[in-house]
C-alpha cells in the first residue's frame, strides 16, 4: 500500500500527526504495535495551553469530560510539611488536567481514524529502508507482514525501547539511567487540586488525580539508586520497594496513602532519555520524544508529543510537495519550530532532575522552595506550561 505519509506509533505525538495531515486530506497510515486500551508509564498530567490544541485535534470536548479535576496548585514533598504554590492558568483561566493515558491515547487514536488517517494496528514496523523516492516500512505482526511505502516517513514510536529502525536507540545501560514507574490509586487523599512533586534520595516524581476517581503516582529513579532500594527492601516487587523509599523521605506521601488501594499493579519503563534529538535525520521525521524528551519532573512529555506532531504537520503543510527537496526544507523550518519551542523546557527540567535526585538534594530544594515558594510557579511557567503554540488561538 502506498500512503502519502506513514507514521510509526500511535502514541500523542503520532496520533496528533496523523490527525493534522489526515485533515489537511493527506493519505496517511498509523502504525501502532499495542492493542489499545494500553496502560503507560506517565503521570498523565496535561499542561493547560494543551486544551486549546486539543480542541483543534478533535478531543477537547471529550478530554474535558473525562479528565480528572483542575489543579490549581503545586506543592513540594520533601523531608518535612509540603510547601505549595499556585499553578500558572492558561488562556481564558484554563488549568491543567489530567486523564489516563489508557482513555487519552485511545481518544487521539480513533480521532485520528475519524479524521480519514488508516490506523494498522495492533503492527509493529521493524524495518525502514528508502526506496527511490518512498521510504517501505516493513510492518509485522504474529508471523504475517506487509510493506508499506510512503514519501514522508515520521517516527513517533516513543524513545524507551529498543529496536532495528533508524530511529530507535540502541541501548547502553549506565548506573546513572533513570527507570520510571507509575501506579493508579484508589482512596487517597490528595487534594484534589492539587500536583506535589515529590523529592528523595535518587529520583523524582509526582502525584495528581486523574480520571474515574484514579490517582496517579509516577517517578523516575537512578538505576544505581534502584538496586540499593531493592537490596534493601529484598523480595518485594520492584515498584513496591520504590514506593517504601519514597514515603520513607516524603512524610507527606505516607499521609496521602494511608488509606488508598493499588488499583492494577506497578508499571515500568525506562531508562528515559532526556535529551534533544535530531528532528530530521536521515530523511524521517521526529515528533515526540524520539525527537527530544524532558525529564518528567516537569510533566510536558504529553505537551511536547501532542506540539510537535501539530508543527511538524504545519511545515508538511507549507511546501509545495513532498519531494526529497520538499521534505528537506519542512525538516529545516520544523527543526527551527521545535528549537523555539522545546529547548528551555527541556534545561529546566534537567536542572531540577539533578537537584531533586541529588544526596542532599531534596533537603537543599525544601529549603530555597521555603524561602521562596513563588520558585515552584516560576518553574512551572519556564517548563512551558502556558506557552503559546504557533497556529493555535
Ligand atoms: C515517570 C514518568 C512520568 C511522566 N509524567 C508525565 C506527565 O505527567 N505529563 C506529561 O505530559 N508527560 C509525562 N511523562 C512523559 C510522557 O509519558 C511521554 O513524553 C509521552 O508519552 C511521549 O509521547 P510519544 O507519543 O512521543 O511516545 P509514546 O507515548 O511512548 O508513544 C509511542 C507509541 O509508539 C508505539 N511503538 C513503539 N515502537 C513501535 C513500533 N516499532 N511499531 C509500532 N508502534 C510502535 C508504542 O506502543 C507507543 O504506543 C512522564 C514520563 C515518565 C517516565
Amino acid at each position: 500500500m502506498r500512503y502519502d505519509a506513514i507514521i510509526i506509533g500511535g502514541g500523542p505525538s503520532g496520533a496528533a500527526t496523523a490527525i493534522a495531515l489526515a485533515s489537511q486530506g493527506r493519505a496517511v497510515a498509523i502504525v501502532e504495535k499495542s492493542p489499545f486500551p494500553r496502560n503507560k508509564v506517565c503521570g498523565e498530567f496535561i499542561s493547560p495551553v494543551n486544551l486549546a490544541l486539543l480542541d483543534r485535534l478533535g478531543v477537547g470536548e471529550r478530554v474535558r469530560d473525562l479528565a480528572g479535576p483542575e489543579i490549581r496548585r503545586l506543592a513540594l514533598f520533601a523531608a518535612g510539611p509540603g510547601i505549595e504554590a499556585p499553578m500558572p492558568r492558561g488562556r481564558g483561566d484554563a488549568f491543567g488536567r489530567a486523564l489516563g493515558r489508557d482513555v487519552l491515547d485511545g481518544l487521539l487514536l480513533e480521532a485520528a481514524a475519524s479524521a480519514g488517517a488508516t490506523v494498522l494496528q495492533p503492527w509493529q514496523a521493524s524495518v525502514a529502508v528508502r526506496d527511490g523516492d518512498d521510504t517501505a516500512i516493513g510492518i509485522e505482526r504474529s508471523g504475517e507482514r506487509r510493506t508499506l511505502l510512503a514519501p514522508v516517513l515520521i517516527a513517533a514510536h516513543g524513545s524507551w525501547e529498543l529496536g532495528g529502525l533508524p530511529s530507535q536507540p540502541k541501548r547502553q545501560h549506565l548506573p546513572s539511567d533513570f527507570l520510571g514507574f507509575k501506579a493508579h490509586f484508589r482512596g487517597s487523599a490528595l487534594a484534589s487540586d492539587l500536583m506535589p512533586l515529590l523529592a528523595f534520595p535518587g529520583g523524582y516524581g509526582g502525584m495528581v488525580w486523574a480520571d474515574q476517581g484514579r490517582m496517579s503516582l509516577s517517578c523516575c529513579i537512578r538505576r544505581d539508586q534502584l538496586d540499593a532500594v531493592r537490596a534493601t527492601h529484598r523480595g518485594l516487587p520492584a515498584g513496591e520497594a520504590v514506593l517504601r523509599h519514597i514515603v520513607a523521605a516524603c512524610p507527606e506521601v505516607a499521609e496521602v496513602l494511608r488509606n488508598a488501594t493499588l488499583d492494577g499493579g506497578w508499571q515500568a519503563a525506562g531508562p528515559i532519555r532526556p535529551g534533544i534529538r535530531d528532528c530530521y535525520a536521515h530523511d524521517i521525521f521526529s515528533v515526540g520524544n524520539v525527537a527530544g524528551e524532558s525529564h518528567p519532573i516537569i510533566a510536558e512529555g504529553i505537551s511536547m508529543a501532542l506540539q510537535s506532531g501539530w508543527l511538524l504537520a504545519a511545515e508538511l503543510a507549507r511546501v509545495a510537495d513532498w519531494s526529497r527537496a520538499g521534505r528537506q526544507l519542512a525538516g529545516q523550518r520544523y527543526a527551527v519550530a521545535w528549537h523555539k519551542q522545546f529547548p528551555l523546557r527541556i534545561l529546566t527540567a534537567s536542572m531540577l532532575a539533578g537537584l531533586a535526585s541529588r544526596p542532599l538534594g531534596a533537603g537543599l530544594m525544601r529549603r530555597f522552595v521555603g524561602a521562596f515558594p513563588a520558585s515552584l510557579f516560576l518553574g512551572a511557567q519556564l517548563s512551558g506550561k502556558i506557552s503559546p503554540i504557533p497556529g493555535v488561538a
